[in-house]
């Protein structure tokens, strides 16, 4: 039988080798300082090199160590989803296993967290070590979420997080596929606060997140929190006719009051390039919509397990029993 755990450190790693072992003695480090029983879930989201090798040989000696190995990589989003399906904690804190989001900054958290707060984000006042395009993208990024999204999701916040069992236990009852987990964390309320910090450099390793996971998750987080991209289509149709119906009596004008003659062809060449490739963004977008809906029709899991290790059988539906997929509270919520 395991322990009762206070404290769930979730991190999801993805061909991480390269750090994973100095991210394991910081977090041991860190933990042991917390002076409560903790565990340390790592979520292989399908690396291809030792980075699992590595956690399960620890595992093997370390009892705080668990790992649950994706058959495949499903990637960041919900690796950390699964993390929280598993964790059995009373606090669960997201980490990066980069060594981005320094594990020192758990403690605090779990300070917010004594004094009543459920949940308790890391904002980034600043990044190191990333390139100009990426400090822009993800900043204009935030800025675009918030204005667009009717919640209230932090700017400049990760995933790097503590969250309260309660909050847990409703993010577990939330079934969408394309999930964008700090929107849904900000969806379910509770009292949150936040504290601030540098992010690092990675330690080592590169990041797996190119430009088009990033648009990805960018994409992920505007549909899931807003059907402002679908309206567009109906705000631009009704400026675009005004200024046509303007157009129109300025053309009526001309012929009826002067001698000028229009030529035509570029203009018209430039309104039906401009609004054929309109038309084109706005079925871009509706795609978008349609094909996160086709998604959630099909009702596959989120993701699929290989191995789990350091679980106790019977342990929070999380026995050993691998091809199956263990039970979860998802969809009706009943275990809840
Ligand atoms: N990650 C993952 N699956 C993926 C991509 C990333 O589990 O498909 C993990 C990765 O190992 C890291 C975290 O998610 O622990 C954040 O990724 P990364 O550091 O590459 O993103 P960045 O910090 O560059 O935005
Ligand atoms: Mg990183």
């Amino acid at each position: 039988m395991s322990r009762k755990v206070t404290f769930s450190i979730i991190i999801p790693m993805y061909n991480e080798e390269a750090v994973i072992q100095e991210t394991y003695r910081r977090l041991k480090k860190v933990m042991s300082a917390a002076g409560q029983p903790y565990e340390l879930l790592f979520v292989n989201d399908g690396s291809k090199d030792r980075s699992a090798g590595i956690i399960a040989e620890y595992g093997y000696w370390d009892e705080t160590v668990k790992l649950i190995d994706f058959s495949r990589n499903f990637g960041h989003q919900i690796a950390i989803t699964a993390g929280m399906d598993y964790a059995s904690g009373d606090a669960v804190i997201i980490i990066d296993a980069d060594l981005q989001d320094p594990p020192e900054l758990i403690l605090q958290m779990i300070d917010q967290w004594r004094e009543g707060y459920e949940v308790v984000y890391a904002t980034r006042s600043k990044r190191k070590g990333e390139s100009k395009f990426k400090l822009w993208s993800a900043a204009a990024f935030y800025r675009i979420l918030r204005a667009s999204t009717e919640i209230d999701i932090p700017v400049d916040t990760g995933d790097f997080r503590l969250m309260d069992r309660k909050v847990v236990d409703q993010m577990k009852r939330l079934p969408e596929n394309n999930r964008f987990v700090r929107g849904l964390v900000s969806w379910v309320g509770f009292r949150q606060t936040s504290i601030m910090y540098d992010r690092d450099e990675r330690l080592a390793g590169e990041t797996k997140y190119p430009l088009r996971r990033m648009i990805k998750l960018c994409l992920d987080g505007i549909t899931s929190f807003s059907y402002k991209p679908l309206k567009l289509a109906g705000y631009m149709g009704a400026a675009l006719s005004g200024i046509g119906f303007v157009f129109l009596l300025y053309v009526l004008y001309l012929a009826a009051f002067t001698h000028s003659t229009m030529k035509g062809w570029p203009s018209l060449m430039g309104i039906l390039l401009i609004f054929n490739g309109f038309i084109l963004l706005m079925l871009g977008i509706l795609g978008e919509y349609v094909g996160r809906i086709y998604d959630e029709t099909k009702g596959r899991p989120l993701y699929i397990v290989r191995d789990m290790q350091g679980f106790a059988a019977g342990a929070g539906g999380a026995a050993g029993t691998v091809a199956e997929q263990p039970p979860l509270p998802r969809a009706g919520g009943g275990q809840l």
